[in-house]
């Protein structure tokens, strides 16, 4: 069945002006499932316009503790709509069903309860250090969010900009990535059900380079949430400069996973194996560069592939299935590419190496390893996004936090060791906005999430993201 999707622009569920569609595909079985509108700069000006309205009005004159109570709503009702929006996201992502109603909507669901609370919590200070004047600071939304995000975790990542954004008392104006737009829109109407004011949260689909390009340049909005790619993030930026626009980004990552010889092999290669096939490597943090201390490479190695020859591997509506289709053949093709450049390059690929299909469909790439890898190589290098796992190995505790550190990205890393003090020194070393110790991949709304150098700035998630949505006021009073 092709479904015909709306956006929600005012409260209203409208196509866009101009009528045009984009079509929505399911990566499993090839097929399309729908329609959604695409949507211009004149349907932009509309949304953008109700966000004002929203923000002068019903929102932003809501009581903090109201706000509280309608985003915890929102969360509430994820959770009760849970299995129904699980299934969508696995249909139009790929990603298995396992992941998706266990993990990444109830994680969403929660992200929703976590800011709730801090509605009721955002504060300024007062400042009396002069006997003649006093002063307070008082917080304020920064206004209307352009929230701009991937393809790879649709409802928990916008999810991610939404909550905190509102908890800030912030209006928002959601994009999804074209692929996947469907779950965005089934947000859309969480918060219309849980009674949001119309203009509160707007969803509006459209290609990046002309939709979203728009949101960076409109002068009515006051700042840009991304998530994505490390080169759509550069084009933001310049873009936002234009209206000196807030930005935060996040974007793409090349993370280190390093294992020295002393570690918990069994739990190592467990975490290896769910640091780079989770999600089938569509992971802005997966551990794509598995390092490996000379004298446990050979041992690591073997358990690592003993897991990956274990991994099921088919429909992503399956529960037993833990390896879904890449999002879209154009991703396929791009990672089965960097696969050949790993085969040409000299590195010895030792798992997988090759696409999959079930029943002849479906943009599956086989779980890759590829050992003997050097830190030169492409596959070593950039970030390929899906399910390919480069095992280098390293001798000393400083060459490998510098082979480690030796990218442009500096998103997540992870340390494997039974030694205190080795695994403190070197999640110090690391440049990177997570480390992990003896683990990989845990993710809490409490916890601050976010990049160093091209991995980009500013925090998803914890206290500190929302400082990104708000605005400090200083109030100075004569006393004197
Ligand atoms: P992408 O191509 O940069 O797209 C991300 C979003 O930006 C989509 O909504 C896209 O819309 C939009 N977009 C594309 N070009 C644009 C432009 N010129 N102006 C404005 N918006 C534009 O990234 P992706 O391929 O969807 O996602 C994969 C990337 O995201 C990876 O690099 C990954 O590491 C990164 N990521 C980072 C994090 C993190 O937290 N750091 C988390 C997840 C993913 P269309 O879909 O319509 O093109």
């Amino acid at each position: 069945m092709v479904t015909a999707w709306k956006c929600l622009i005012n409260g209203q569920w409208v196509d866009s002006r101009s009528g045009r569609t984009l079509p929505v595909w399911n990566p499993a079985t090839e097929e399309q499932i729908g329609t959604v509108p695409e949507c211009g700069p004149e349907d932009l000006d509309e949304a953008v316009k109700a966000a004002r309205a929203a923000l002068d009005g019903p929102w932003g004159k809501m009581s903090a503790a109201d706000r509280g109570r309608l985003i915890h709503k929102a969360g509430e009702l994820l959770y009760q709509r849970l299995d129904d929006i699980a299934k969508l996201e696995t249909a139009n992502q790929g990603k298995p069903i396992f992941e998706s109603s266990k993990i990444d909507v109830p994680w969403s669901a929660n992200c929703y309860q976590y800011f709730a609370g801090w509605a009721t919590k955002i504060t300024g200070d007062t400042i009396g250090i002069s006997p003649g004047s006093f002063n307070y600071t008082l917080k304020e939304p920064v206004g209307i969010v352009g929230a701009i995000v991937p393809w790879n975790f649709p409802v928990l990542l916008a999810t991610w900009k939404l909550a905190p954004a509102l908890a800030a008392g912030c209006a928002v104006i959601l994009k999804p990535a074209s692929q996947t737009p469907v779950t965005a829109l089934k947000l859309g109407e969480i918060f219309t059900d849980a009674g949001f004011p119309p203009g509160t949260v707007q969803v509006i689909t459209g290609p990046g380079a002309k939709t979203g390009m728009a949101m960076a340049t409109h002068p009515g909005i006051d700042k840009i949430s991304f998530t994505g790619s490390t080169a759509t993030g550069v084009e933001l930026m310049k873009a936002c400069a234009t209206t000196l626009k807030k930005i935060t980004l996040e974007l793409g990552g090349k993370s280190p996973n390093i294992v020295f010889a002393d570690a918990d092999l069994d739990s190592a290669a467990r975490g290896a194996a769910s640091g780079i096939f989770y999600n089938k490597g569509e992971v802005c943090a997966a551990g794509s560069r598995l390092f490996v201390q000379e004298k446990a490479h050979d041992d690591l190695v073997a358990r690592l592939l003993d897991r990956t020859g274990k991994l099921l591997q088919g429909d992503p509506t399956d529960p037993k299935v833990r390896v879904g289709p890449q999002v879209s053949r154009e991703q396929q093709e791009s990672i089965l590419r960097y696969i050949g450049s790993g085969k040409e390059q000299g590195a010895k690929c030792v798992a997988g190496g090759e696409k999959n299909a079930v029943n002849g469909k479906g943009f599956f790439v086989k779980p890759t390893v590829f050992t003997e890898v050097r830190p030169e190589m492409k596959i070593a290098q950039e970030e390929i996004f899906g399910p390919v796992l480069s095992v280098m190995r390293f001798k000393e505790p400083e060459e490998v936090v510098r082979l480690a550190n030796d990218t442009c990205y500096g998103l997540a890393s992870a340390v494997w060791t039974s030694d205190v003090k080795k695994a403190h020194r070197t999640a110090r070393a690391l440049k990177a906005g997570t480390v992990w110790v003896n683990t990989y991949g845990i993710f809490d709304p409490a916890v601050p999430f976010g990049g160093y150098k091209m991995s980009g700035f500013g925090r998803d998630l914890g206290r500190e993201c929302l400082e990104g949505y708000l605005n400090t006021k200083s109030v100075w009073v004569d006393l004197s």
